[in-house]
């Protein structure tokens, strides 16, 4: 009895140091003007102004694929019933594709090119509740890879100020995170404009790299990435801690059986030749737990666990010159 009130007094403790690290709190930013209603995917309200007509301007569409945007079905999930086998689109969501069939587009980075080592990404943030799990990092030297929401970074401005404070990589997870194939071109563009702009007047930083939602893009969407001169950032290992209870429907125990794949791989030589990219989240306590979770593991699998950036051996990943990142030679240097 005593244990279980001292239980229920830790829990509700616990609760609200929560609660209360995701109070709304006031800032000097104003994300009223100039910017879509947060969790709103961009509509006329931002089409119709002088500034996002003149971004529109800015690109060459007739390096845009004229494909037609996707549908859902009543459940929310992509329709793609009768699109071609032939997969002419490169779209993902169909068929993992990441070698675009669109000349001059850039394959998507889905995995770390240096052998035996784990490309570290988290999405969805910035999260009211990181603190703990960001301290958790930099008590063990490891800076990763975020995919940041721009409603988030509205939302939780100081948070997303700490990501880069620490010295992680900062790229795009879109305004209001839907799935980019069914939107129009004004709202792909919108999406990764408005959540560029957000970051870069919060944090002072201009992201060359994205991420699809639920990796869904195709040429036409990574064509409007790549006009923005942004890389278009996938994976090759799928946590799906996202999906994780209670939020999701799988057991902690499933996504441990993915971690746990994981490590086997990276221990019998499956990256011997070129690493991996895992996908990870921000979403909520249980993603970030599972994370701590799993890094000493992972850590002990691989022989380098790197940043996107870090991967690709990309120093300046801004587009603002004066922000310098380890090469990756320098970075397992100071690491290790
Ligand atoms: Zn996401």
């Amino acid at each position: 009895m005593a244990f279980n009130s001292f239980f229920i007094t830790l829990v509700t403790l616990a609760t609200a140091v929560i609660a209360q690290q995701c109070v709304p709190y006031s800032t000097p930013f104003d994300f009223k003007s100039g910017y879509p209603t947060v969790w709103t995917t961009p509509g006329d309200e931002c089409f119709n102004t002088d500034e996002f007509k003149s971004v529109y301007n800015s690109i060459d569409w007739s390096k845009v694929p004229d494909i037609k945007p996707h549908e859902l079905d009543s459940d929310g999930n992509l329709v793609s019933s009768g699109y071609p086998s032939s997969d002419p689109d490169c779209w993902w969501s169909y068929n993992m594709c990441v070698t675009p069939k669109v000349p001059g587009l850039k394959p998507d980075i889905s995995y770390c090119p240096e052998p035996n080592t784990l490309g570290l990404s988290y999405d969805d943030g910035p999260n009211c509740t990181h603190n703990e799990f960001y301290d958790f990092l930099k008590a063990n030297n490891q800076k990763a890879t975020m995919y940041f929401i721009g409603s988030n970074v509205a939302d939780w401005p100081y948070e997303a100020q700490r990501a880069l404070t620490d010295g992680h990589q900062i790229c795009v997870h879109t305004w209001s995170h839907r799935y980019m194939t069914t939107l129009t071109n004004q709202q792909v563009l919108a999406e990764l404009y408005y959540t560029r702009k957000v970051i870069k007047y919060v944090m002072g930083v201009t992201p060359l790299c994205w991420r699809p939602p639920y990796g869904d893009v195709d040429d036409r969407v990574r064509a409007i990435a790549a006009a923005l001169n942004m890389s278009t950032d996938v994976w090759n290992l799928d946590s799906n801690d996202w999906q994780m209870q209670p939020a999701g429907e799988l057991t902690s125990a499933k996504i441990d059986q993915y971690f746990s794949g994981f490590c086997s791989k990276a221990k019998n030589g499956t990256f011997a030749n070129s690493g991996a990219l895992i996908l990870e989240h921000e979403l909520n306590s249980e993603t970030m737990s599972k994370a701590q979770q799993w890094y000493p593991t992972l850590k002990s699998s691989f022989e380098y666990i790197v940043p996107v950036a870090t991967c690709m051996n990309i120093t300046q990943p801004y587009a603002e010159t004066n922000y310098t990142y380890p090469s990756f030679a320098q970075y397992i240097n100071a690491t290790n």
